[in-house]
């Protein structure tokens, strides 16, 4: 759906950002040029969310959630850009064409048919048809009263049960074909065939707790365990998390999530009494989903079954939430999944492993342990070492090097002396890696990039010159490249141009943490000019060093005389990266 951007900015001038904000967050008061208060999306007793009338932004230093009014009441009232931009414009009373109630309408078309289906399912696993699925049900420790609390219910093992129970009209048809329930037959025409079959069915809802999809356990042979609906206008599996329905007021009130594997694993536990429980829908959790949970609380613990793909899962839900700055700990279970586990040990040793669960830090260091005795002491300290200086606090830092010498039985002091000199070399002396190298070498240009957007974002007139000095399409990084492309194309499209526009096109994802996290640093900066200067010419440097290098090693592999001509170019660039250190040296010493 377009909107156009002459009717986002006739919206964002009337708008008082911190009119409407105020409506949402009760403490906001006025501090200095800024407003703050408790923020709406994390609990929290000290305010630490802001809003900037100046920058038409808002950011909350405790979950660096930020972005502009339209971000903000997606967020806080679950709607898509467009229909967030609807509910703001309904507040100031501008007028949308083309953003008619056709989309809304759609959305509650498939809400009620996917309840209607779910009631049957539901009805259907209670009747004495259904007795197998019950069974089934029962025997895996599932009371009668989770069957009506999460709506389990069973498919019958045939091809029409919906098509011929369910769907009277042409129009209720197309939808449940566009939703997944039903398929087209190949063999009569205008014939369908029922999705789910033989399976136990789990119903997913939504926030709101309207029915978006189906999961299917198979009950017969179906090499395909489980199938979920396919995506559709009412289900996107990467922002949905099952259970969250029923769990959010736990979440919130007890300021905690567990995350488990299998949707089993969430009824066993709420079965149990232990309410704050969800699940990703059969993948590995998304940031999006890691968000969610950071708006209804702070501390989320993911708990993994004890076995091989449960620690590859811990270790890749570490790498997704560090895409969000949003802190999670992992607990592993010593044996078997949660629900397994609840019912032979019951819910009180479940949470003895929750609240055990590791800090991301401690689970590295735990399973760097575990591969001591095969990786030897050297590289053990190494790996450990490049843990302990990706903490940000110097206390933190120093606390696991003295866990180290523990944990190695090395004197303390050599430790910290070791490393002092592993910081200085970036890597160590010990073990020459040159993969580790190159990634230096990108981190450090990414770096630059994004120290470029940074001081882009706060003095938006510089793009001018970063458009004829940068190739956009050459920037290496994926998230400057994106940001940069955006920035420049609403730079020279819109003339009332503004930073805060950027998270229009930004709403969630990478880019926008990464936004986020350079809008709303506050330091400013003296002379802009010569900033951009500074980290060009640097960029620069990188870029000659790299060449001589390259020129220097074609000499060593040159068996003939041939290499004279690389020679010059050496010099030539040897020159070149002279005069611009000379004019760094000029202008900042
Ligand atoms: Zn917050």
């Amino acid at each position: 759906m377009y909107i156009p951007h002459e009717t986002l900015d006739l919206i964002r001038n009337r708008v008082v950002i911190q009119d409407v904000i105020k409506r949402y967050v009760p403490s906001l008061k006025k501090t200095g040029r800024n407003y703050t208060g408790l923020c709406p999306f994390h609990k929290e007793k000290t305010p630490s969310f802001s809003v900037s009338p100046d920058k038409q932004m808002f950011y909350c230093f405790g979950c660096h959630l930020g972005g502009n009014i339209f971000s903000f009441i997606s967020k806080i009232e679950r709607l898509e850009f467009p229909e967030s931009v609807k509910f703001v414009a309904d507040i100031v009373g501008v007028e949308i064409k083309g953003l008619e109630k056709g989309d809304a309408t759609l959305l509650e078309s498939i809400h009620r048919l996917n309840g209607r289906v779910m009631e049957m399912y539901n009805r259907y696993i209670k009747s004495p048809a259904g007795k197998k699925g019950l069974a089934y049900i029962s025997a895996r420790g599932i009371t009668p009263e989770s069957v009506d609390r999460f709506k389990i219910g069973y498919a019958p093992d045939s091809w029409d049960f919906l098509v011929r129970e369910a769907l009277k009209t042409k129009s209720e048809i197309d939808l449940a074909e566009s939703i997944g329930l039903i398929k087209k037959g190949k063999k009569r025409e205008n014939s369908h065939y029922d999705l789910f079959r033989n399976r136990i069915m789990f119903p997913i809802f939504d926030i709101h707790s309207a029915v978006i999809a189906f999961g299917g356990r198979a009950l017969g042979d179906d090499p395909r365990k489980y199938l979920n609906s396919p995506e559709s206008e009412a289900f996107k599996k990467r922002n949905v998390l099952y259970g969250l329905h029923r769990a959010k007021e736990s979440i919130r009130e007890l300021n905690r999530a567990i995350v488990v594997e299998g949707y089993l694993d969430v009824i066993g536990c709420h079965q149990a009494g232990i309410e704050n429980v969800v699940a990703p829908l059969g993948t590995a959790i998304t940031a999006e989903q890691i968000r969610m949970l950071g708006h209804f609380c702070t501390d989320i613990i993911f708990l993994y079954d004890a076995d091989s793909a449960g620690l590859q899962a811990g270790i890749r839900s570490l790498e997704i939430s560090d895409e969000t700055n949003i802190q999670v700990r992992i607990g592993m279970l010593p044996e078997g999944d949660p629900f397994d586990f609840i019912t032979s040990r019951g819910p009180k040793e479940l949470m003895i492993v929750v609240d055990r669960a590791l800090k991301p830090v401690d689970f590295k260091i735990e399973r760097i342990m575990e591969n001591h005795g095969k990786a030897g002491r050297v590289a053990t300290l190494i790996q450990l070492f490049g843990v302990i200086r990706d903490l940000p606090m110097e206390t933190e830092r120093s606390v696991y090097l003295k866990k180290t010498s523990t944990l190695l039985g090395l004197d303390e002091n050599s430790i910290r002396t070791d490393f002092k000199s592993f910081l200085s070399k970036g890597k160590s002396h010990v073990i020459e890696n040159e993969h580790s190298t190159e990634n230096d070498q990108a981190d450090s240009i990414t770096r630059s990039y994004r120290d470029l957007i940074g001081l882009i974002c706060r003095y938006p007139e510089l793009i001018e010159k970063a458009v004829i000095d940068y190739n956009i399409n050459e920037i290496p990084d994926s998230i400057s490249r994106n940001v940069i492309r955006k920035l420049s194309e609403l730079y020279f499209s819109d003339q009332n141009f503004s930073t805060d526009k950027i998270f229009d096109f930004f709403q969630t994802g990478p880019e926008m943490d990464f936004l986020n996290q350079v809008l709303h640093s506050e330091h400013s900066v003296a002379n802009p000019g010569a900033a951009y200067t500074e980290i060009y010419i640097n960029m620069k440097v990188r870029e000659i060093d790299d060449k001589i290098y390259r020129y220097a090693s074609k000499i060593k592999s040159a068996s003939n005389g041939n290499f004279h001509e690389y020679i010059s170019e050496i010099e030539v660039l040897r020159r070149e990266k002279e005069k611009l250190c000379q004019y760094i040296y000029n202008k900042f010493v």
